[in-house]
């Protein structure tokens, strides 16, 4: 699954947006595992899905394998209303009954013991269809109806009765009975249909075996529009009236999956790949096997209005959710304690792909600066290690959070450094091949690029894995020219060790010997050590983390840190100095170097070349705003964000100009969000202002890629009419990204009367379930308005918990970080009330804690310094 990482502007609650979108966690599921003594080998499954209708009927027909001789087993059924439950075997029925003995369980009970061998079981059942986009759900949109599904971690056992554990691979069979008019997509293409009066019967081939998270389908009246050029047939799937905007997805899947089949060597494991575009959909994209579901606004752009930004984010859902047909459908884990290799695998190979197909994307100079947030969450002892084990009362999809997604990735790719690319691939195919079709665990995947290198992987990628925690590695320059190493924990300022931890991290050092730049590979295992330089000389510079891979916070004496700044351009890659920018903010966290010493140490890549550097240079602009920046400090805040960045703007224009890449264009659009609403420059608004008019005049006439900050900006100011007219614009968008868009902007209005409307709006208007975080969200990103979010969610609790599914409730505490320790008080008091309390929301909690005291620590540490820097930077005008 691909969360779906918002793309305003960059504050607290964007980052609870982006924990919040991870679809999933469950809620606590009420049971322990199922028992093996009976399992499952076939499913068949028959739905009358009209979803013009409130609810819907179903039977299921279950080979099974009984093991050893019990008189009861259980499966999973989860708010269905059973009929009729018979189970069979060989020869003659099998008198049993059934209870519902659980939330999510139903027990077959038999007289006497059953013999092992083969029976079946029957089940007739109806339910209702989910509206909350969950399970089986429906939705109506443009007049019609439709039916979706969305089963990650355990909502298939809500749709139908089944053994809903990944590790029970089965292979089912899909009949579904649609009224005429409608379609049906499955995972599998379909092998017959027979016309009836007013409905059809539609019969799907018999699956590969498969996990039931993975089950997809889709009724209604869809259009389809054929991908041309796979090596498997397949479509964009959309809705009525949406097919004219799915001919980018349509050419960009080939390439994207052709790239994978080369990685792995090995064909599309699946006879079909559907990409399918979801109206209402909690995170960005699901990896359903042969029919990967999206979020629409991410799956249909239109050609005329479609942005970098857009361009770059569908080719990395596309990559990561194909990865997952390899990694993670046909080789699944055993169990949701490895969803985090899960995703952290199809984060790492969705991003590789993406940047061999679409390199002008630049994916990984964007991985990097995630990682630099993945770092900071993982140096608070509130952090647990992103391998450990998940019971099935836990929320299950909480077992890989925003932090196992980007760990995981940076430390995959860390080691793939390490290893060689090559050497890596080989104990990928060889793991792919031996549990291909089948389940695995995380150590399977170690031994095989132990086996395949000869290294010892596996320890040392278990010292990653298996403790929380990122170590800080200090590299010193010893008098006869060898270099001193030592490794400890990263933690913030005054935050006492929990104890002694050791990593074994792949050291990548490069330095310059005063003739040639050189990198050497060093394995830090102990404590510290002496590494002698190939050389043997004492280096001019010594960059701790060549390359930028290596999952790390690094520490050189001052004067080496001011060298490497100044020497930007010449030692430093286009990566290494985004990444050195990253480092330099943990440096402040952890006492290392001072407020005054980060905002100079930073301004000193303000002329930098590289348009990513700028956007890491922003991200540390931002983080002084998030930290320092009170109501009386906004207005000497805004100087310095001009100061620093307005040259920048200056030097690549306010327009697109012909041949710029595309990474100068995204660094445009964030320079002008930043100057505009931070840096009160005034230029940039009447820019945008004029700008948005113009889209609203003659649309496609915009840089796509400034139409968002365009309106966002243009609402600053704006009053009732602007207000009014941008609503109406989002109600009646007919492209997905026009919706979103205008959704956003309506977060941006200041005026409080129109502010108080907007809030009220996201509750009240006509929103999706997966819409009603943007305007919050937008809204708290404005100092006036940073206590709002909160205030809304806390007053509105209940109207939230009726729209959002259950499992995404945990997140709530999010909506305390900030730097406010009274709000951080407010909020336990409220969480700790039984009425506000969800499973697994106490992590969260623990999580805001620490967040919260870290801000407020650092503000109250370096606040003096920063401000008067920031003063003294009026004065000096
Ligand atoms: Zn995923």
């Amino acid at each position: 699954m691909r969360p779906v990482r918002v793309s305003t502007l960059s504050t607290c609650l964007v980052f609870l947006l982006a924990l919040a979108f991870h679809a999933g966690t469950a809620a606590a599921s009420g049971s322990a595992r199922l028992q093996r003594d009976v399992l499952p080998t076939f499913e068949r499954l028959k739905l009358s899905l009209d979803a013009r209708k409130k609810s819907y009927s179903g039977t299921a027909h279950i080979d099974l394998s009984v093991k050893a001789a019990v008189d009861s087993f259980q499966l999973h059924s989860e708010g269905l209303a059973l009929q009729r439950v018979t189970l069979r075997s060989a020869k003659a029925l099998v008198p049993s009954t059934h209870t519902q003995s659980g939330p999510t369980t139903v027990t077959v009970r038999t007289r006497a013991p059953l013999r092992p061998g083969a029976y079946s079981l029957d089940l007739d059942f109806t339910n209702d269809f989910s509206t909350r986009a969950q399970g089986i759900y429906r939705l109506e949109t443009g007049g019609e109806s439709y039916c979706f599904t969305q089963f990650e971690a355990d909502d298939a056992r809500k749709a139908f009765p089944c053994w809903d554990e990944p590790s029970f691979k089965v292979p089912y069979q899909l009949t579904l009975v649609v009224p005429r008019s409608h379609r049906a997509i499955g995972n599998t293409p379909i092998v017959r249909t027979i016309p009836g009066k007013t409905s059809k019967t539609i019969v799907f081939q018999r699956t590969k075996p498969m996990p039931a998270y993975i089950l997809a389908i889709a009724t209604g009246p869809l259009e389809l529009v054929p991908i041309t050029g796979m090596s498997v047939p397949g479509n964009v799937v959309t809705v009525k009236g949406a097919s004219r905007l799915a001919g980018t997805a349509a050419k960009m899947v080939p390439p994207i999956l052709a790239a994978l089949e080369r990685y792995f060597g090995s064909r599309f494991p699946y006879e079909k790949l559907d990409v399918i575009a979801v109206p209402e959909f909690w995170p960005g994209a699901m990896e359903n096997a042969g029919a990967v579901t999206f979020r629409d606004d991410v799956l249909l752009v239109d050609p005329k209005t479609v942005s970098v930004g857009q361009l770059s984010t569908l080719s990395v859902y596309m990559a990561h959710e194909f990865a997952h047909q390899w990694f993670g459908d046909l080789v699944t884990m055993d169990w949701w304690d490895d969803l985090w290799l899960n995703e952290a695998f199809a984060e790492w190979m969705g991003d590789k792909i993406s940047d061999e197909v679409s390199p002008e994307y630049k994916r990984r100079v964007k991985d990097l600066r995630e990682t630099q947030s993945a770092m900071r969450t993982d140096s608070r002892l509130s952090t647990r290690a992103i391998r450990r084990p998940v019971s099935a009362l836990d929320n299950l999809l909480q077992a890989a959070d925003d932090l196992a997604y980007k760990k995981g990735q940076a430390v995959l790719g860390m080691f793939e450094q390490w290893l060689g690319p090559e050497t890596f691939r080989a104990g990928v195919l060889a793991y792919l091949k031996e549990h291909a079709w089948g389940n695995s665990v995380g150590s399977d995947l170690w031994e095989a690029l132990s086996k395949a290198s000869g290294k010892a992987a596996s320890a040392a990628m278990t010292t990653f894995l298996d403790q929380g925690g990122v170590p800080l590695v200090t590299a010193e320059i010893l008098a006869d020219g060898r270099v001193k190493l030592s490794q400890r924990r990263f933690l913030g300022y005054g935050v006492p060790a929990p104890g002694e931890q050791l990593w074994r991290i792949p050291v990548c050092l490069k330095y310059s010997d005063g003739s040639e730049v050189r990198t050497q590979s060093v394995l830090l295992t102990e404590r510290e050590t002496t590494v002698t330089l190939e050389g043997g000389k004492a280096p001019r510079w010594l960059n701790p983390n060549g390359d930028a891979a290596g999952y790390y916070r690094w520490s050189v004496p001052p004067e080496m840190l001011h060298r490497l700044a100044d020497g930007e351009g010449e030692y430093l890659t286009p990566v290494e100095r985004v990444e050195f920018l990253g480092n330099a903010a943990a440096l402040l966290d952890a006492g290392l170097i001072h407020g005054d010493e980060f905002m100079r140490l930073s301004a000193k890549f303000a002329d930098d070349k590289d348009p990513e550097v700028i956007s890491a240079l922003m991200d540390n602009v931002e983080l002084i705003r998030r930290i320092f920046v009170t109501r009386e400090l906004a207005d000497p805040y805004a100087v310095y964000v001009r100061r620093t960045l307005g040259p920048t703007l200056a030097r690549i224009g306010m327009t697109r100009r012909p041949g710029e890449t595309d990474g100068v264009s995204l660094a445009r659009a964030g320079l002008l969000v930043v100057l505009g609403d931070d840096g009160k420059e005034a230029s940039v608004v009447a820019f945008a202002d004029s700008l948005a008019k113009q889209h609203i005049a003659t649309p496609g006439s915009v840089d796509p890629t400034l139409i968002e900050v365009a309106l966002d900006l243009s609402a600053l100011r704006g009053g009732e009419a602007l207000f009014s007219d941008y609503k109406k614009r989002f109600e009646t968008a007919e492209i997905p990204a026009e919706r979103a868009r205008y959704l956003s902007a309506l977060g941006f209005f200041r005026d409080p009367k129109i502010a108080q409307e907007a809030i009220r709006y996201s509750l009240e208007g006509p929103l999706r379930p997966q819409e009603i975080f943007t305007i919050p969200a937008s809204l708290g990103s404005a100092i006036e308005y940073e206590d709002v979010p909160y205030k809304w969610m806390t007053e509105n609790f209940g109207t939230i918990a009726s729209k959002v599914p259950p499992m995404f409730m945990v997140y709530m505490p999010n909506f305390a970080r900030s730097c406010s320790l009274e709000r951080l008080e407010a909020a336990k008091a409220f969480f700790a009330d039984p009425a506000h309390s969800v499973p697994g929301s106490e992590l969260e909690m623990a999580r805001v804690r620490d967040a919260v005291n870290d801000c407020a620590g650092l503000r109250q540490r370096e606040g003096a310094v920063v401000a008067s820097y920031l003063i003294q930077l009026v004065g000096s005008r």
